[in-house]
Formats: structure tokens, sequence, C-alpha cells
């Protein structure tokens, strides 16, 4: 009896795309993590309220090579799928599903294609980048059919483009869930991993002072401009920072009118080599 419990309770580790589809036959109320692993605190946020909220939870682990526009980042992506796989066999998920490249792209899809007014933040800067990311849960929804995906708010545009997509093309409900932090306030990333212990103190510095920013703005919004170029200017003259954008958007629709509406402040910097961003 105890041999047969444990092996129910036992997590599903799945490669093959007709092992998951034989899997999942029955589970009709999946909930859905998906991942390019090298898990932190953020991702076991979202797979809690994944398995609070939903009979069963998959986890993908995917480094998806159609979301980098840059082929170095892509070959240095953190990776660590034995510590990973400890991760979510003590947060019991139920399966996790490793595909390879070729099971997820079997057949092209040209279709994915941002409109002008969504060419902002990151989509700007990284060229192809939310296509690659539309489509791969495109990919991912067609073959799990989830009941909720569980995304996070550190990725607010990434969540706000796939909630738009997969609302209007699956009876599929996106979920977002906030952003969590380490001590000095920076938001955990597998990318943290790839700093040096320098510029990591430093992250920590920014973010306590983009959040000091919000709270300024919050108070005076209608100086918001001349608040971020001042702010532009410190943090590019003390620290050795590329800031990509800095801006305030407006979190229903992200315009920028944010004068009367919920807003967010928006950045990307690169800091020794390595891509951050965040929201606030
Ligand atoms: P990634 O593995 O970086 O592709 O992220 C997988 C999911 O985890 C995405 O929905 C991210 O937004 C989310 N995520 C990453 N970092 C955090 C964090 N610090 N807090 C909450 N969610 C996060």
């Amino acid at each position: 009896m105890f041999y047969l419990l444990i092996f129910l309770l036992q997590m599903k580790l799945i490669k093959l795309k007709t092992d998951l589809i034989k899997a999942i036959e029955y589970d009709k109320k999946l909930g859905f993590v998906p991942t390019m692993g090298s898990l932190h605190d953020g991702h076991k946020a979202l797979i809690k309220k994944s398995k609070k909220n939903c009979k069963k939870t998959l986890v993908s682990i995917f480094v998806n090579p159609t979301q980098f526009n840059n082929k170095k980042d892509y070959k240095i992506y953190p990776k660590n799928l034995k510590k990973d796989l400890n991760y979510l066999k003590k947060l019991n998920v139920d399966y996790v599903y490793l595909p390879t490249i070729k099971q997820i792209y079997w057949k092209k899809n040209d279709e994915i294609k941002l409109n002008k007014s969504q060419n902002i933040l990151c989509a700007k800067f990284r060229k192809g980048h939310f296509e690659g990311v539309l489509d791969v849960l495109n990919r991912f929804v067609e073959l799990i059919s989830p009941q909720k995906i569980f995304m996070g708010e550190k990725d607010f545009q990434q969540f706000f483009l796939v909630k738009n997509y997969i609302e209007n093309k699956y009876d599929t409900k996106v979920y977002v869930c906030k952003t969590i932090r380490d001590k000095n306030k920076l938001a955990l990333s597998s990318r943290n991993s790839l700093l040096n212990k320098k510029s990591f103190i430093e992250t920590g510095i920014i973010t306590k002072k983009l959040l000091k920013l919000k709270n300024k703005i919050n108070k005076n919004r209608k100086k918001y401009k001349k608040l971020i170029f001042d702010l532009k200017k410190e943090l590019s003259k003390n620290f050795d920072i590329k800031i990509e954008y800095l801006e305030c958007r407006n979190t229903q629709n992200l315009s920028t009118s944010i004068l009367k509406k919920p807003f967010k402040l928006f950045v990307a910097y690169y800091i020794n080599n390595v891509r951050l961003i965040d929201n606030f």
C-alpha cells in the first residue's frame, strides 16, 4: 500500500509529445507553468499558485531558441536540469515536460506578428522576441490544453501579450503572480547567476533607486518625464550600465497615458553584459 502511494505521488517526467498526450488525457483542470529552467523562488510562487488553484500542475522546462534574438545569449542561458528536477519533486509537481526543440518545432508557423502599437519596451529592443514567446506558448497550449496558465509579473509585457493572445484563441485563462524579490529588492531571475559580485550588489542599489523613483512619480505624476530624466542621468554617471529603456506605461493597455490611470515603471538595462528587466 505504502509503495503504491509513493508511486501514485511520483512526479511524471515526460520528454515525448506522444507520452505527454497519453499522460494528461483525463486531466481537464490542468494548471500550466511554462519555464526556461534554472528555477528559483519566483518560479516556485507560480507553481504554488497553480497547485492551489488547479487539480494538477504541469511545469515545462524548455529554453526556447526562437525567443532569443542573440545566439550568444541563448548559448549562455543558465541550465541546471538536475537541480531543477529535485526542486520540482520537492514541490510535488505532477508533470514535468522536457521537450526537445524538434518535438516543439515540428511545423513552421510564421503567422504570429506584433502590430506597430505593440512594438514598445522589450519588443522594440529584442526583435522577434515576443513572436517567439507567443509561438512557443501557442504550441504548448495546443498540446496541453491547460485550464489555467500562471506567469510572472516580472515579465509584465510578456504576460500582457500572452494573456491577450491565448485568451482570444483558447478557453485557457492566463493569471499573473507578483514578482518575488531577494532581500535587496532585486527581482529573482535565472540571469542573476550570470552577474559578478560587484554588479550583483549594484543591481540591488539600482533597484532601490528605481523603487524610490516610482514612489516619487506616484506623488507627482505630472513631473514624471523630468524625474525619469534625472535618475537616468544619475545612474549612467554612477554605474557602468547601459539603460535600454526607463518608461512609465499604463497597466491596462501599455500606452503612455499614465496621468489618471494605474501605471508601472518599466526598466531594461545591461550590467556586466547581462540584460535585466523589471517593473514597479
Ligand atoms: P523564465 O523561466 O525566466 O522564462 O520564467 C518563467 C516564468 O516565471 C515567467 O512567467 C516569468 O515571468 C516568471 N518569473 C520569473 N522570475 C520571476 C520572479 N522573480 N517573480 C515571479 N515570477 C517570475
